[in-house]
């Protein structure tokens, strides 16, 4: 039996307005080569000015994954020829990155485990090419160029697929709880390259080989596994597992070779002259460190005792900050915190696509959700009513009292209204009454169904149970 061991390296895009070394904006999908300047397109004599508030944000991101900030780092040049990169080498943190020796707890259905981060260091991001395969052109979009990004180094520390993914999913939402990256794996704004190796229990880690660019949760599981069967397979036959950097293909679930070990690269490092060392002062962090609001794991654990909740539900409740805040400005309304988290996660989640997005403008306003929810409680509309009046609600922006009103719709909550309806659909069906007296009780929810039509669903559907068996015990 083999054990799996994962290391993840991830790149994530720091939302400030300008590039890294230039004020450039840092705008994603504008005309290509619309945002660039002398500085970010490599022309000579072009000098680089640190971004303040690019080193900020990375600040923020290291004291929440409980790094160690170090006063004092450096940039460096890493040289190596490609044509998006315009200046020949990227500026990065090679020597002395600015954070160090952190850890981020995952929550593996219960379990909690911290997986250890070896560093984070900030760099630019590089041009992207465009190959245009009408023409046989490739095209250079410097847009990117000098977006800046920290890169996060973990240690070793998990050991299948899907704690990696959860590992990366936990990541992803808590730089996007402190505002530091907008979570978007798929426009590249979040990019993941696994390490992966095997090895026999008590021997030591086994050499490891590099997926690079994995931009999605599934594949990321995907590309790992086939990874450990490919490197299982290698070994049980006899053979070697050697470094290398490969790629993996979505569509035939593979991964394959872009280097080998032969063609590592030299970047031939050197310390970056035209920038000073960057010092981050304690008072610094400190004033960081005092913006940082609440994290996931803490609002879950505050929703479940302030609240009652279950872990499954605040859990999802806090899975985005907008969807949490949207939930306590409901229940700040309403003081229903049970009764709006199942409405609001069973069904209101049924007509939202994307929680990350569609909670910074929620497709109702708290106020009308809350007054939703407190017609349900009071028994002024019914269940089945209230889910057929939802995607009006979301749709129309209308107040629930209006589609309430335009509808006619009127609750039936007398007991003798609801009587005179079951005792109209006993005398309708005489016969099922007399097989359901002979034992075929199965009949009952036939009898529920034919009431709830008759009133059009207006009635309480427990209220139509209890007098609706009672009504059947005495009926002849
Ligand atoms: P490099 O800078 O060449 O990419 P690092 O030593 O910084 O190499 O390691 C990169 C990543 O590889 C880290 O995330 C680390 O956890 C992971 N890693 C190191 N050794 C192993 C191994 N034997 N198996 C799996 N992952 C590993
Ligand atoms: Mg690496
Ligand atoms: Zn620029």
């Amino acid at each position: 039996m083999y054990k799996s061991v994962i290391g993840l390296e991830i790149h994530a895009q720091l939302l400030t307005k300008t590039k890294l070394f230039c004020s450039c904006s840092t705008n994603y999908g504008e005309p290509p080569n619309t945002n660039v300047c002398p500085v970010c397109l490599g022309y000579p004599g072009a000098l680089p000015v640190l971004n303040k508030e690019a080193v900020n944000m990375a600040v923020k991101a290291a004291l929440v994954l409980n790094c160690k900030i170090n006063r004092f780092s450096s940039f460096d040049r890493k040289n190596y020829f490609y044509p998006d990169l315009p200046k020949g080498y990227q500026i990065t943190q090679f020597f002395k990155p600015f954070a160090e020796d952190g850890y981020l707890e995952i929550n593996l259905r219960g379990k909690k485990k911290k997986i250890r981060i070896e560093r984070i260091h900030i760099e630019e991001d590089a041009g992207k090419s465009i190959h245009n395969k009408e023409t046989n052109k490739t095209f250079v979009d410097f847009n990117r160029s000098g977006v800046p990004l920290i890169e996060i180094v973990t240690k070793p520390d998990m050991e299948s697929p899907e704690e990696a993914a959860e590992f990366l999913k936990t990541l992803r939402q808590t730089l996007m709880y402190i505002d530091v990256n907008d979570g978007n794996l798929e426009e590249g704004s979040l990019r993941c390259d696994a390490n992966v190796s095997i090895h026999k229990e008590n021997e030591p880690l086994g050499t490891r080989v590099e997926i690079k660019n994995l931009n999605s949760f599934r594949f990321i599981q995907k590309a790992i596994k086939y990874e450990i069967e490919d490197q299982r397979k290698k070994l049980e036959s006899g053979e070697k597992v050697f470094f290398e950097t490969k790629l993996y293909d979505s569509r035939k679930n593979k991964t394959y070779t872009m280097r080998s070990k032969e063609e590592l690269l030299d970047y031939r490092y050197f310390p970056e002259p035209d920038l000073q060392i960057l010092e981050i002062k304690e008072e610094e962090i400190e004033n960081i460190k005092s913006e940082i609001d609440e994290l996931p794991v803490q609002k879950a654990e505050r929703f479940m005792s302030e609240y009652k909740l279950s872990f499954d539900d605040a859990f999802l409740l806090t899975s985005s900050k907008y969807l949490a805040n949207y939930y306590e400005k409901i229940i700040s309304h309403n003081k229903l915190p049970k009764k709006t988290a199942n409405w609001l996660l069973s069904e209101l989640l049924r007509y939202v696509k994307d929680i990350d997005t569609e909670f910074v403008n929620p497709p109702v306003s708290p106020e009308n959700f809350a007054k939703f929810i407190e017609k349900i409680e009071k028994r002024e509309i019914t269940g089945p009513i209230a889910k057929e009046i939802l995607p009006e609600l979301l749709k129309s922006k209308k107040d629930v009292e209006t589609i309430i009103k335009e509808r006619g719709i009127k609750s039936i909550s007398s007991d003798e209204e609801i009587l005179n309806i079951i005792n109209q659909v006993l005398e309708d069906n005489r016969e099922q009454v007399i097989r359901y007296k002979e034992g075929k009780t199965k009949l009952f929810g036939f009898f529920v169904g034919q009431v709830m039509k008759a009133t059009k669903g207006a009635a309480d559907p427990q209220k139509v149970n209890t007098l609706l068996k009672e009504a059947l015990n005495v009926s002849k």
